[in-house]
C-alpha cells in the first residue's frame, strides 16, 4: 500500500506540540505512584513519549522513534477493531487481589507479577492462588517475573506454581542463556516461556528467537521503535506474540492496540489493559477494558484533562531537556543509517521461529 512517509519533525515542532503530564496511579506499580509522559500532538493524532525515568537517553531513542512513528506516519492496514486483553496484577498482597482485578471487567486472562524484590515465593503463591480463585477454573493465568529469578529459583517457583494452571511464564530469568536453560528444564511440564526484556532491552531483539530461548515474545510498540519497526520484528521472529504496553496513558495504549490490530495471528490476549491502573487520563474515553477487550481507536485528547494533569514546572523542564537530548541522538543515528534509528530495514530473511522451537 502506498503511504506518504513524512520527514522527521524538527525539535522546535516537537517541543511546541508537547505537553508533559503526570498521572496518578490507583495501585503502586513498578515502585511508583505516578506515571509521567510527554503527549505530542502529531498530524496523524496524539502520540506519547514515555520511557521510564530511570532509562538512559540511549535506550529512550527507540521510544522517541516509536512516538514519532505513531504521530507522524499512517498506520498499516488494521485487521481487527477490538483486542482481547489481560488483567495485570501487580505484586500486591493477597487481600488486595480482588479489588485490583475488579478494574478489569470481563478479562479472562490475568498476568500476575511475581519475583518482586523484597517478596518471597510464599507471597507469590498466595497472590497466584487468590488470582486463580478470582478467575475460577476457566480463565488463564500467566506469570511475569521480570527476570527476577536465577535458573534454580525459577525451576523451583514454576514447580510450586504449576498447580494453578499456567498459560506461560514471562521472563523468568534475566539473560537469554538462562531463559534457554529454564525453557529446557520446564519443557516437559508444557509451560511455555515468554521473553519480554530479552526482546526490548537488548541490541538485537531477534537474538532470543534465533537461539530458541523462548516460545513466544512480548512485543511493545514504543520501546521497539514504533508500530512499523515492531511489525518487522514480529514477522522476522516467526513466533507467537503478545502485544503489551508499558503502563502508558490511553494514547500509548492506542499505539499498542494499533500494532496488535496489524498482526495476522494474534492467539494470546494482549497486555493492553493497564490504563485501568491509572487514576486519571488525558482523554475522556480512556482505553480501559469492556467485556475483556479494548477498542482499536485513537482517543481524542481532552485538553482540559491535559491541563489538569500537567506536570510541575520542574518536571516539565526535565522532560523537555530529555526530549532534546534524545532527539539529538535520534537524528545522529538517522543520519548514520539513513533511516529512523530504531526502524529496521525491510528484511528478506525468512522467519526464524520454526528453527527456534
Ligand atoms: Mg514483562
Amino acid at each position: 500500500m502506498a503511504q506518504t512517509h513524512r520527514p522527521l519533525p524538527t525539535l522546535t515542532e516537537l517541543l511546541e506540540l508537547a505537553s508533559v503530564v503526570s498521572l496518578p496511579l490507583n495501585t503502586r506499580f513498578r515502585g511508583v505512584d505516578v506515571r509521567e509522559a510527554v503527549i505530542l500532538r502529531g498530524p496523524e493524532g496524539a502520540t506519547e513519549f514515555s520511557p521510564f525515568i530511570e532509562y538512559s537517553d540511549a535506550e529512550a531513542v527507540a521510544w522517541l522513534a516509536g512516538a514519532i512513528d505513531f504521530g507522524w506516519q499512517p498506520t498499516p492496514d488494521l485487521l481487527r477493531d477490538r483486542i482481547a486483553v489481560n488483567a495485570t496484577l501487580p505484586a500486591v498482597g493477597e487481600s488486595d487481589v480482588s479489588a485490583v482485578l475488579d478494574r478489569y471487567p470481563g478479562c479472562r486472562t490475568i498476568k500476575v507479577k511475581v519475583a518482586a524484590r523484597g517478596q518471597s515465593l510464599d507471597d507469590d503463591i498466595a497472590r497466584v492462588r487468590a488470582a486463580r480463585e478470582y478467575l475460577g477454573s476457566e480463565g488463564r493465568i500467566r506469570l511475569d517475573a521480570n527476570g527476577g529469578w536465577n535458573v534454580d529459583e525459577a525451576e523451583h517457583a514454576i514447580h510450586a506454581l504449576a498447580e494453578f494452571d499456567l498459560e506461560y511464564v514471562e521472563q523468568p530469568c534475566a539473560s537469554v542463556d538462562d531463559l534457554w536453560e529454564i525453557r529446557q528444564r520446564v519443557k516437559y511440564m508444557g509451560i511455555p516461556v515468554a521473553a519480554d526484556e530479552s526482546v526490548r532491552k537488548v541490541d538485537d531483539p531477534l537474538d532470543v528467537a534465533r537461539r530458541g530461548a523462548a516460545d513466544l515474545l512480548v512485543i511493545k510498540a514504543q520501546p521497539l521503535g514504533g508500530i512499523h519497526s515492531a511489525l518487522d520484528i514480529v514477522r522476522r521472529a516467526g513466533l507467537p506474540v503478545v502485544v503489551s504496553s508499558a503502563l502508558d496513558t490511553s494514547i500509548g495504549i492506542a499505539m499498542g492496540a494499533h500494532l496488535a490490530a496489524c498482526i495476522p495471528n494474534l492467539e494470546y490476549d494482549c497486555g493492553l489493559a493497564t490504563a485501568a491502573l491509572l487514576a486519571a487520563d488525558v482523554t475522556a474515553e480512556p482505553l480501559i477494558p469492556v467485556n475483556g477487550s479494548i477498542a482499536v481507536v485513537r482517543p481524542l485528547l481532552d485538553e482540559s484533562l491535559v491541563q489538569q494533569q500537567l506536570a510541575s514546572d520542574e518536571r516539565d523542564v526535565w522532560w523537555r531537556e530529555r526530549l532534546e537530548r534524545v532527539y539529538a541522538l535520534l537524528v545522529s543515528s538517522t543520519e548514520s543509517t539513513g533511516r529512523h534509528a530504531a526502524t529496521s530495514s525491510t528484511s528478506t530473511l525468512a522467519p526464524i521461529g520454526n528453527a527456534a522451537t
